[in-house]
């Protein structure tokens, strides 16, 4: 296990479910850790867990699928969607884009039964922690900060600019990680993801 890992293994608790706990459960975590890689993961072994679908204003990307992978909403469409309630949480994401979580069909997979998956960034895992308290906060950690460099230069994705927000932002995330009820380092996708997914059952 990385350096990072061992030192937190020492100051935070291992993940457990803990009784209590809803089946509500946010996954954040700082850019590039791979936050979505990790959650495909888990829709693609847990069909019963319901990841959510987020709305947002920026636009597709290539391959982006609507109502799959997001709802791509224009800012008049997100306005209505806050000021009719319609959203669980919502928050402005590196400055730019907004992006929030459609109320109703978290509320209706709850009511089911199902475990939800959020996908979501620190802002809004704060706002579901206050709106729903029983909720299980995940930070999704990287192995050291020199891989998190790495794999956001290696996504390639961003430019010089962007990227350098970006860590700057993940710098103040990665402060954050006492908030949360648990904390998972992403060293390999499939064990990360059999980590979150097990806090669920
Ligand atoms: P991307 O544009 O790369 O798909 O996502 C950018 C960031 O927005 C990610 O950190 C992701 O976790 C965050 N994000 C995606 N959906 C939501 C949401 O519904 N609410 C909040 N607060 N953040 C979100």
């Amino acid at each position: 296990r990385a350096a990072l890992g061992a030192w937190l293994d020492d100051r935070f608790p291992e993940p457990v479910a803990r009784p209590g706990r809803s089946r509500l459960l946010v996954l954040a975590g700082p850019t590039a850790v791979g936050k979505g890689t990790v959650a495909a993961q888990i829709r693609a072994e847990h069909p019963d867990i319901m990841l959510s679908v987020s709305a947002t204003t920026r636009a597709p990307r290539p391959g982006e699928v609507e109502g799959e992978h997001y709802f791509f909403v224009d800012d008049a469409e997100f306005d209505r969607l806050i000021d009719a309630g319609e959203l669980l949480e919502h928050a402005t994401v590196h400055n730019k884009y907004r992006y929030g979580t459609p109320r109703g069909p978290v509320d209706a997979a709850l009511a089911e039964g199902r475990t939800v998956l959020l996908e979501i960034d620190l802002q809004g895992a704060r706002q579901v922690r206050a709106a729903e308290p029983s909720a299980a906060l995940v930070f999704l950690l990287p192995p050291s900060w020199d891989e998190l460099v790495h794999r956001l230069v290696g996504r390639g994705t961003e430019g010089d600019e962007e990227r350098a927000r970006r860590l700057k932002t993940a710098r103040v995330e990665l402060a954050a990680q006492n908030e949360f009820d648990f904390r998972v380092v992403n060293e390999d996708v499939a064990s990360a993801a059999a980590e979150v997914a097990a806090l669920a059952h």
